[in-house]
């Protein structure tokens, strides 16, 4: 049978191949944790995102492995959640390896109001969620490893993806479409857990967490994954509305 091919021929349209159960058993080992109606939750979110546009960049060449890796991922995100929130996500992006980011950043304002300049920014990093519909970028390498070593308690698919959703509101500042009632309790918890990352107090979050609200919510999902007992036992509210909002109990799945 013919995988990933879509009506113009491109691989457009996705379908999971044959082998898809092998590849989630060798790569995605949270997978394996997971009870049989959350597999099937998270089998319904990989075939959306099987079903997006995926690209090769820097001369990659993507195989099934690479995308059904990347879907399996993104998709325990998604086990209790609306399908649409993959709505935003128009193609998937791969490159082999980090990638050199060049942004444009203003710099400076000119004594008379005028604009200092425009100063080119290059940065190195594995993956990249555009706003409104654009793109994840991720690179192959970190994404298999985050997969395959979810102890180190780094997975640049869950971050990205936990952008995605974050912006579904159009705005990236950590704090995804909630209920009034989570919402509230969301805001208390997540400002106090982000003032104590700030303040440089040890934590199993990683440090990164404390640079924006936006990159502290990616870097609390990656924890409440992959390090999920830790998390809910050193940051028990935060672990609280984590689970509220993703539906999810990965301690118990962990235990
Ligand atoms: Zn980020």
């Amino acid at each position: 049978m013919r995988f990933w091919r879509g009506r113009d021929g491109s691989g457009a349209a996705g379908r999971r191949p044959d082998a898809w159960e092998a590849i989630v058993d060798a790569n995605v080992a949270m997978w394996n944790t997971l009870d049989d109606d959350e597999i099937l939750n998270a089998v319904e979110a990989m075939d959306v995102l099987l079903s997006k546009r995926w690209e090769a960049a820097q001369g990659f060449v993507i195989t099934d492995e690479h995308r059904v890796t990347i879907a399996a991922q993104a998709s325990i995100l998604a086990i209790a959640l609306e399908l649409s929130v993959f709505d935003d996500v128009p193609s998937i992006i791969v490159h082999p390896t980090t990638m050199r980011l060049t942004r444009p950043r203003a710099i400076g304002i000119g004594g008379n109001g005028g604009i200092g300049g425009i100063h080119a920014e290059t940065s190195t990093v594995v993956g990249v969620a555009h706003d409104r519909r654009g793109p994840v970028l991720l690179a192959w390498d970190a994404s298999l490893r985050g997969c395959r070593q979810p102890e180190h308690g780094h997975n640049v698919v869950l971050h990205e993806f936990a952008h995605k959703l974050d912006l579904l509101d159009r705005v990236i500042d950590g704090t995804p479409i909630l209920d009034a009632d989570l919402h509230n309790r969301w805001v208390r918890v997540c400002t106090a857990e982000f003032e104590r990352l700030r303040s440089g107090a040890g934590s199993v979050l990683d440090r990164y967490g404390a640079t924006n609200p936006g990159e502290f919510f990616a870097v609390a999902t990656e924890a409440f994954f992959c390090r999920a007992t830790r998390l809910r036992d050193e940051h028990p509210d935060l672990y609280g509305v984590l689970g509220e909002f993703y539906g999810q109990d990965p301690a118990r799945r962990a235990s």
